[in-house]
């Protein structure tokens, strides 16, 4: 099955700028994938419009079958996303933030509790689920946006720029719990202009730039490519 299915994408902001200039993606079931491309390419306007944060100008978007425009609710269901920029109510407390989250999905409450445990034990943010966001370090709030994108078991994980601004110890961290992930069946996507993060964790690699995918491979073919 496929994950993400992107066809002829376009988006033109309302300046004038062609972000997004007819882009085509297939993400399998089960992949690691990384979205790779240098500042401006158009990778956060792609994040945007699977979030619906951003109105797309033309082309389709399905999330494991589910039409973004005819089904929103199953694929927003079907997707986790981690944003770039933290964005929390600084009034909620972490386990707050991960269980009214799940509310938003309509997971029922006492399965939420249970699910955000899980998530915060695993994350190691359970010794701070009381604590307010605004008094979290920048990599324990990294790790709570990923505890509140999985809440409501997603079956694709997006995330945007997930270890930019993370030192090099908790980076480890994620990459690992992201990997153990994955390997227990969660498809998930990353944008990142860093190779290195790409080479590190992906199977499959596009190469976006000025709103074009200028490359689509295997991490392999790439690495060959580039040797
Ligand atoms: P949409 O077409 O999806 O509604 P808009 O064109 O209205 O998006 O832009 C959303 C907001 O982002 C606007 O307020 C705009 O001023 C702002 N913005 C403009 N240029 C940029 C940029 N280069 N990067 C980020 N935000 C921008
Ligand atoms: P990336 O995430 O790869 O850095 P973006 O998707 O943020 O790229 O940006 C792609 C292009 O669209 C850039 O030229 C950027 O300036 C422009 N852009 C991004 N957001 C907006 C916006 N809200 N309004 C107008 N232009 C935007």
């Amino acid at each position: 099955p496929i994950a993400l299915d992107i066809r002829a994408l376009k988006k033109t902001y309302k300046g004038g700028t062609q972000a997004l200039k007819g882009i085509d993606l297939k993400v399998s079931q089960g992949d690691f994938f990384a979205l790779l491309g240098p500042n401006g390419a158009g990778k956060s306007t792609t994040i945007g419009i699977l979030s619906s944060l951003v109105n797309k100008s033309e082309g389709q978007v399905s999330i494991f079958g589910h039409d973004l425009d005819i089904d929103p609710v199953s694929a927003k269901s079907a997707l986790g996303l981690v944003p770039q920029e933290f964005n929390f109510n600084q009034f909620e407390t972490v386990l707050q933030v991960v269980v009214n989250q799940a509310g938003y999905y309509g997971v029922p409450r006492a399965k939420a509790l249970v699910k955000a445990e899980q998530l915060l034990k695993e994350l190691d943010l359970w010794g701070k689920k009381d604590a307010r966001t605004r008094e979290l370090s920048g990599g324990m709030k990294r790790r709570l946006m990923i505890a509140r994108a999985l809440v409501h078991e997603p079956r694709l994980l997006i995330l945007d720029e997930p270890t930019a601004g993370v030192d090099i110890e908790i980076r480890r961290s994620m990459w690992r719990y992201l990997r153990q992930l994955n390997e227990e069946g969660l498809t998930i996507i990353l944008t990142t202009h860093y190779l290195e993060e790409a080479e590190m964790l992906c199977r499959n690699i596009a190469i976006i730039d000025h709103g074009r995918i200028i490359e689509n491979t295997t991490m392999k073919g790439l690495l060959g490519k580039l040797n």
